[in-house]
Order: structure tokens, then sequence, then C-alpha cells
């Protein structure tokens, strides 16, 4: 199938500036994001699509170079294959490199950041009473725990209904209409305007809208109807979450004032460093130290991952720095089980600082035997003879 314009996947005239292809970038990822559209194959592959074009267009050095050679610019051999962490051509961008790019992009801000969008809209009409604040409460986890998935029980300091006066503030559980707006906690004045005098409403000074005054305060709230309350909430973390991912508690923040509704809880997850892997949204990354004779005759090695030892097998003739993919042992995707990062493993081939008597003459023989790199004045004096 011929690929298409990355414009026109874009829906964006050649000409368009850096703003407009973000926007429209985004529009798209979120319509197609394969969060939103479960099971459906064709939605996967607009958002491959549009997340290839973005990865390309907004990138002023390949863009200019789509700009002028079109898709040839990026073929496999076409000079822009990288190897080693993160680079790799664009000749097979796949979903789960979409993926990772869009977590690349947008990861970190809020636009996915409530991940089961379960954000509750507050002060649609007018309710009675005070809505309570929300509160934000952050949560470690470690890789292992972001791998797995897992359920927390987290201790929440807020402000609850006082149980005393039922949140009433009065000792009596009755406050009265305050005396200055007779209630209805708002006031008329009558204002100079350009227009004359005209009537104005206003919050009532007296009670600060709440059309009611405590004169009998409750002594174990003080009058303002909420104590300090600490509370248990349970928490269920889905696999592959990433720092400043958030879960809202509905109704787990302060308790609202006067029959308000309480506010929510915001759980924001944080990473715990860990010793060995280091993350790279969905692909963990660590490295192995191998010996000179491992290096030279290949060797298998067993490894950690977090879902469980394996045996990684190290080729004979293996350079240091080379990496090492192991598929599917990286962390999943959000809300996507099936699909999983990968583990790189950066092979370092350790020099000996210290050698035994054996191992020294050992080296020494393997010394005389061994083929010497040429240095680079005896490769150009070949080059030219
Ligand atoms: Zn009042
Ligand atoms: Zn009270």
């Amino acid at each position: 199938m011929a690929k298409r314009d990355y414009y026109e996947v874009l829906g964006l005239a050649k000409g368009a500036s850096e703003d407009e292809i973000k926007k429209a970038y985004r529009k798209l990822a979120v319509k197609y994001h394969p969060d939103k559209n479960p099971d459906d194959d064709s939605a996967a592959e607009k958002f491959r699509e549009c997340t290839e074009a973005y990865e390309i267009l907004k990138d002023a050095k390949k863009r200019q170079q789509y700009d002028q050679f079109g898709h040839a610019a990026f073929d496999q051999g076409g000079g822009f294959g990288g190897g080693g962490f993160g680079g790799g051509g664009f000749g097979g961008f796949d979903l789960n490199d979409a993926l990772r790019s869009f977590m690349g992009d947008f990861g970190g801000d809020s636009f996915f950041g409530d991940i089961f969008g379960t954000g509750r809209r507050r002060g649609g009409g007018r309710s009675q009473g005070t809505p309570g604040s929300n509160l934000q409460i952050k949560l470690p986890l470690t890789y292992q725990e972001i791998h797995d998935g897992c359920k927390k029980t987290l201790k929440v300091r807020h402000k609850a209904t006082c149980g005393t006066c039922s949140g009433t503030g009065s000792k009596s559980g009755k406050p009265e209409n305050c005396s200055h707006c007779g209630g209805s906690g708002r006031v008329r004045k009558v204002a100079n305007s350009i227009f004359g005098q005209v009537m104005q409403e206003a919050v009532c000074p007296a009670c600060q809208g709440e059309g009611r005054m405590v004169k009998d305060p409750c002594s174990d709230c003080g009058g303002s109807g909420r104590t300090i309350a600490q509370d248990t909430v349970t928490v269920e973390i889905p696999a592959g979450v990433a720092e400043g991912n958030y879960i809202t508690v509905q109704g787990k923040g302060d308790a609202g004032l006067h029959g308000g509704p309480s506010g929510d809880l915001l759980v924001v997850i944080s990473e715990i460093e860990h010793e060995i892997f280091e993350r790279h949204g969905i692909d963990v990354v660590t490295e192995m130290e191998i010996t000179f004779s491992e290096a030279a005759l290949g060797c298998e090695k067993t490894i950690e991952t977090f879902s469980g030892k394996i045996k990684l097998k190290v080729n004979a003739g293996t350079q240091s720095g080379k990496v090492l993919k192991v598929g599917g042992k990286g962390f999943p995707v959000l809300n996507h089980a099936g699909h999983k990062g990968d583990l790189l493993i950066k092979v370092q081939v350790v020099t000996p600082l210290k050698l035994s008597k054996d191992e020294r003459s050992l080296f020494e023989k393997l010394g005389e035997l061994e083929e010497k790199p040429k240095n680079l004045f005896e490769k150009m004096k070949s080059m030219f003879s």
C-alpha cells in the first residue's frame, strides 16, 4: 500500500506552522488512541500513521528532508538508522513505536494524566452549600509495582463532616438564618453607574454567602462544621502507569460544607528509581558486565527481569557497548496488557584490574598468538599500496 503524505495524514497544508502541526496531531492522536478505541484495528492504524507523521514533521531537520525527498528520505538504509538506544530508522514504525513516541511527547502532561478519565465536572448547576476542596497525594511506586500493577491502601488526612453537629457547626444542630441577609446569602445595594442608579446583588458580607449564622458553636469543630480526620482509601493501580499519571478517587477529598459535595482525592504516581534498571518509556534499560573470554567465546547469562529470571545468550565475538534486546520484557503499555516494551541490555566487557600468575602467563601467550588491530597509519598505508 502506498504511504500517505504526512501533511495529508494530519490534514494540513505543506507550509503548516509548528503549532498547527502539534495541534492537528494532538486532536487526531486523542481521537484514535487505542485507549479510547479498544479492539479497533483501523483506529490503531490511524493512530500509528498520524504519530509517524508527527514524529517527522515536528523535527525541523527531518521535516526538511521529507519536504525535499518525500518518504524516500526515511526508507530503510536511507541514512536515518540510528542503532543503539532509541534509534532505528522509520522503515518499520509500528504501533508500539507510536505508543512510545506518544508517551514521550505527551506522557508527562495532564493530557492523559487521569488514566481512568473519571475526573468529575464540578460546579455545573448551583447546588446547595460549599463544595469541599480536591486533595492531592503522592504515591511512590517501585518499577516492579508499575510492571505488575498493584493495590495500595493509603492513609489520607482530610476535612470530614463533624459528627457531633452533623456539619451544621451549631451545638443545637440548628444554625439560624443570617439576620443581615435573611438567609439568602445575597444582599442588594444601590450603585451609581453611567446609566444612573442601579440595583446590584452581592455576597452577604455578614455570612459570606452561607445564609446562616452559628450562635452556639459546636465544641468539636468550633462552628466550622468540619474536623480533621484520617481515612483509609484503597486504590487499584493498573500496570504501566508513569510518573505524573493520577487516579481520581471521587468524594475522598475534603467534605463539603452545609450539604455541598465532597472534593476528590487525586492519587499522583511517582516512580522510585531502581538500582539497575532505568525506564525509557515502556522500555527497560540495564547494563551487564562480561569478561574477555566470555565476550570472545560467547556465553549464556542468567539475568533478572520484572517477570522473573531469564537466560540470555551472548554470541561469540560480542563487542563492548553492544545492546542486546529482549522483546516483551519491558513495561506493559497502560490499559493494553498485551503490549509490552523491550528490555535493552548494554554489554560491558570488563578489563581485569589484577591478574593472577596463571592468568598473566595465559594472556602473554594469547598476546603472542592474536592478530593485532591495525592502527590508522597502517590502515592508510594498505589502502594506497
Ligand atoms: Zn447573610
Ligand atoms: Zn461540630
